[in-house]
């Protein structure tokens, strides 16, 4: 389509509230909340906290990039949460986007043997993501500009005196 959807920190703040509305509403109760970052950490905190959750584990997922290249397959990166902390637990994984949903399937796959049960909540879902998520706020095929990572870092300013 080439459009953009853009999401604001206001709007963020409504969806992370229904998203775990949603989740409440199905009687699922997570015992942990496994955040992919970087931007899945937004969506954690929140729902962790609309859902009454203490326990967020976070997991650090990139796209191998090599010399100008992206590697077809995404990796986790150290360091590696310690499934011993999953054991029995019911998981909530959170995410900002399952796009093509490889990220997703890693994390899930990652966890399947360990854990007493593991569902996925992401804000946004593309039709053609190979993971379908439990929990979807909006589905999409739009590239989505979220408002953490819309501009670009910070810089470090020159002092400037400013005296007259
Ligand atoms: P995957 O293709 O594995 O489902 O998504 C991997 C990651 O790519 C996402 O977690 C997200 O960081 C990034 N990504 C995928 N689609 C979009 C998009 O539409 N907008 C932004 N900002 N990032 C995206």
């Amino acid at each position: 389509s080439g459009g953009r959807e853009r999401l604001s920190y206001e709007r963020f703040g409504v969806a992370v509230r229904e998203l775990a509305q949603a989740i409440a509403d199905d009687g699922y109760r997570p015992d942990v909340v496994l955040s992919i970052a970087r931007g899945g950490v937004f969506v954690a905190g929140g729902l962790a906290y609309a859902l009454d959750c203490k326990n967020i584990h976070l997991v650090n997922v990139e796209f191998y990039t090599g010399v100008g290249t992206t590697l077809e397959m995404p990796v986790m990166l150290a360091p590696v949460p310690n499934r011993i902390d999953f054991t029995d637990k019911k998981v909530l994984i959170a995410d900002d986007v399952a796009d093509t949903g490889k990220t997703l399937k890693l994390v899930r796959d990652f966890c399947l043997d360990a854990v007493a049960e593991v569902r996925s909540a992401v804000v946004y879902e593309k039709s053609q993501s190979l993971v379908k998520c439990e929990y979807v706020w909006k589905r999409t095929d739009e590239w989505i500009e979220f408002p953490w990572s819309v501009q670009p870092p910070v810089v470090k300013r020159t002092g400037q005196v400013l005296d007259a």
